[in-house]
């Protein structure tokens, strides 16, 4: 394995750097349509793009603005749903709109009676003749507000009541994709969250929608083999927006320390100090190389990639939470500025310990690999 990224992998980050610079940075509301619409006519995101790519592509982004990893990830998860499960007639109608930011769309799994444990999903669809027709209430639907389509995870058992099945029994559950802009979906206004603000988060609530057999994904019963295989991405691209959030902190920890003076001296003299910053850059590159082992693994090593995408998540986002609020010490009064750079960073990189599994869930995982 390589190391360090090849010159081409660094001209891309250096053409992300570019764009965000340039498009970016004095953007203070966004829209994230057309900012992946953006990212796609700079060809920054294309059909031909690899997996590392998108992943540099999240990082360099998050360092910007680390919400708009949430938002990224959930693109990127859907387009591997379309293009790995689906039909040739449903990529036909969705891929190139996906690619291009035509659509967008959310991946929505969650439940109020389903979080850690999937698999206690009880939206349900019934077979009607050759129509399904789906009915349930979803929550943490990332990008529900802005989507056009949504990846859905039903319950297509027809049991009724999933949580007095034993657990083996509980994984009839199958995908589809379904329009998020109608009648029988309702989408409630974004849920209003503790960070990762700029990608909206939403309740559904899906009304006797009728959909054909067309729409399913893969086969009857594979929704937690579609849904496990994203996974691995997702936490990669979870780990990614982590490793952002820790590179922005380091650099605006540097800047602010190096320029405070208190009791004569720049703060930055003080070993107290000098200790945040060490930590937070040794830390910074193990992040990085611990992500760029697993995205290399994707290609190179699938039998690893269980482990490493879950160590990924779980170092760089606890990472990420330890450092951002060690530099919300090192700025003071001034990081406790609810929309300054360090207090966005501290709020986003506690929600990045929840999604994607939470980090509890990510040592389950690690564990069982070894045990
Ligand atoms: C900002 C945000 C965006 C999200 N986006 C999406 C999305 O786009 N689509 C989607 O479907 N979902 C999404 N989610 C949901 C997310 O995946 C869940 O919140 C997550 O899986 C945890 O589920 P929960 O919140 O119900 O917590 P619970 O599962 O109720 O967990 C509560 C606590 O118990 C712990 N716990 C649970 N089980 C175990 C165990 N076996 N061993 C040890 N500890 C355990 C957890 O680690 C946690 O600390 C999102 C969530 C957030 C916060």
């Amino acid at each position: 394995m390589q190391v360090l990224l090849e010159k081409e992998k660094e001209d891309f980050k250096q053409k992300v750097q570019t764009f965000a610079d340039n498009k970016l940075s004095k953007t203070t509301k966004f829209n994230l349509k057309l900012l992946w619409q953006e990212l796609y006519k700079e060809g920054l995101v294309n059909k031909e793009n690899n997996f590392f790519q998108n992943i540099l592509l999240t990082e360099v982004l998050c360092k910007f603005k680390s919400g708009l990893g949430l938002f990224l990830l959930t693109q990127f998860t859907c387009i591997e749903i379309i293009k790995n499960f689906a039909s040739d007639s449903l990529k036909e109608k969705y891929l190139n709109k996906l690619i291009s930011g035509e659509c967008i769309s959310c991946f929505s799994i969650t439940e109020p009676n389903a979080g850690s444990d999937v698999s206690m999903i009880e939206t349900r669809a019934q077979k009607k003749g050759n129509t399904w027709i789906l009915n349930g209430h979803k929550i943490w639907a990332s990008n529900g507000s802005i989507s056009d389509i949504i990846t859905v995870f039903v319950q297509t058992n027809p049991v009724k009541a999933i949580h007095e099945l034993p657990q083996h029994k509980k994984s009839g559950i199958t995908c589809f994709v379904i329009p998020s802009k109608c009648k029988e979906v309702e989408i409630l206004k974004d849920t209003p969250k503790l960070g990762v603000e700029i990608t909206p988060s939403n309740e559904v609530f899906i009304k006797d929608l009728s959909v054909s057999e067309d729409s399913q994904i893969g086969n009857i019963g594979d929704g937690i083999k579609i849904a496990l295989s994203t996974i691995t991405s997702g936490r990669m691209f979870c780990a990614a927006q982590a490793v952002g959030l820790l590179s922005g902190i380091l650099e605006e920890s540097v800047k602010y320390s190096t320029k405070r003076n208190q009791f004569g001296k720049s703060i930055s003299d003080y070993q107290a100090i000098k200790w945040y910053i060490a930590d937070m850059t040794k830390d910074l590159d193990s992040a990085r190389l611990l992500l760029y082992k697993a995205v290399w693994a994707k290609e190179n090593s699938p039998e690893e990639l269980n482990k490493l995408s879950s160590m990924a998540k779980y170092f760089c986002t606890s990472a990420a939470q330890k450092h951002s609020s060690n530099a919300v010490q090192i700025f003071g009064g001034a990081g406790l500025v609810k929309d300054s750079y360090v207090a966005c960073a501290y709020r986003d990189s506690k929600v990045l310990e929840i999604y994607e599994g939470t980090n509890e869930i990510q040592k389950l995982v690690l564990a069982k690999e070894l045990l």
